[in-house]
């Protein structure tokens, strides 16, 4: 039985030298980083040491790097806490349509609260509109923030033009880099943020795992109330293993980044080709210039069928897929990505995400795309808008 996995924007495998780099710290160091013996002074060490590398591979200061417990954790407390910081200032929020669900659940409680939100909207690659954006800026905005990169179609978003805006109109800027950090070489310093999300396990690092970038002076209140940990500012015991596990696994990403992105771009690039060259009705969602697009990410609306239909068939072949976004997939909603990218509902329901990873190969691409010919002509022989001889009926 085959087992294919394609679904690396849902979660990675994690490097068995990231783990091996991990073991001691639950069995050996398994001190508390607050305790003040030595136990303690040696979980701290590697905390310490934790840090330092990973703000130096990504031009922060290690004071700016502040442990979480993952991407929604980050992405809940960048809101929550410069929301509650600057409630006194203003009550204002741009963000973009096609955010990851810790971003926009998140917002719509806030609007409970009393907070305005602003969603921006995006072209049909997925490309936020910078006109739209600045148009919705005002006296009392408090923050703008746009993911870096999409979860679902990959776009690749002008993070450093929309840091320029808001910081011509002196409005703090954040933004979610969970599916970023793992495939491009992430520089805070140079694009100018204030606030970046990090999740571990988007790039073969541990799950419950996550950063948030916070810039030198940049206000933000706490999310998390406890003890003293992450300088006063996010309480509960360091998990030493899971932050020593992230730094470990960003180094082993960035060492090899520049060939893997190649390599993963190279079966995204020879997938893409086949599915449009030899299967009809298909459109491929998000951008078509591969540099704008995340180099694992291949999205595709098949026509006539229904995408859980192909995710279930791929299943029982071996293939592990997503349906427009894991959180949302389980509910019949259409996914809002791709609604906001202007798919219509019908085709948004037919869509499926394939995320490839270093770990796969040219014959998992060339299995993939013989099955899934195979699975959406016999779907669409099932289906009533089809014809027989695969034309589609008129209606
Ligand atoms: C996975 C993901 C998250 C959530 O991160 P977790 O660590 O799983 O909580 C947030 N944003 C984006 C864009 C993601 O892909």
């Amino acid at each position: 039985m085959k087992e294919i996995y394609l679904d690396h924007a849902a979660t990675t495998k994690l490097d068995e030298r990231v783990l091996k780099k991990m073991m001691p710290y639950f069995t050996e160091y398994y001190g508390n980083a607050n305790s003040q013996h030595g136990m303690g002074r040696d979980a701290q060490k590697a905390v310490d040491e934790a840090r330092d590398e990973i703000a130096s591979l990504i031009g922060a200061k290690p004071s700016e790097i502040y442990f979480t417990s993952g991407g929604t954790e980050s992405d809940n407390w960048v809101l929550r806490g410069v929301c509650k910081a600057f409630a006194d200032k203003g009550k204002h929020v741009i963000i973009s349509k096609i955010e990851h669900a810790a971003m926009l659940s998140t917002a719509a409680e806030l609007e409970k609260e009393g907070f305005e939100f602003s969603y921006i909207g995006v072209d049909k690659e997925g490309f936020i509109d910078l006109d739209e954006l600045k148009k919705a800026i005002r006296p009392d905005t408090i923050l703008i923030s746009c993911m870096y990169a999409n979860n679902e179609v990959g776009t690749i978003e002008p993070i450093k033009e929309i840091v320029k805006i808001a910081h011509e109109h002196k409005i703090l800027c954040h933004t979610d880099a969970v599916q970023a950090m793992g495939a491009m070489r992430i520089n805070v310093g140079e694009l100018g943020v204030d606030f970046m999300s990090f999740s571990a396990h988007k790039f073969n690092g541990p799950k419950g795992m996550g950063a948030l970038f916070v810039k030198t002076g940049a206000r933000l209140n706490r999310l998390i109330s406890g003890g003293h940990q992450e300088r006063t500012r996010r309480g509960g015991t360091t998990n030493v293993p899971g932050v020593v596990g992230f730094a470990e696994a960003l180094k082993l990403t960035y060492e090899t980044l520049d060939e893997d992105v190649k390599y993963v771009a190279g079966l995204r690039d020879r997938f893409i080709k086949r599915v449009t060259e030899e299967i009809p009705y298909v459109k491929l969602n998000g951008p078509r210039d591969g540099s704008k697009r995340l180099p694992n990410n291949a999205d595709f609306s098949f026509e006539y069928i229904e995408g859980e239909s192909i995710l279930f068939s791929l299943d029982l072949a071996g293939i592990a897929v997503s349906s427009g976004s894991a959180c949302s997939s389980g509910s019949l909603e259409p996914s809002h990505v791709l609604l906001a990218l202007g798919v219509p509902e019908e085709l948004a329901h037919g869509s499926i995400r394939f995320t490839f990873g270093k770990e796969n190969t040219v014959e998992d691409v060339d299995y993939t795309v013989d099955k899934l010919k195979e699975i959406v002509e016999r779907l669409r022989k099932m289906s009533p808008l089809f014809k027989l001889d695969g034309t589609v009926k008129e209606v």
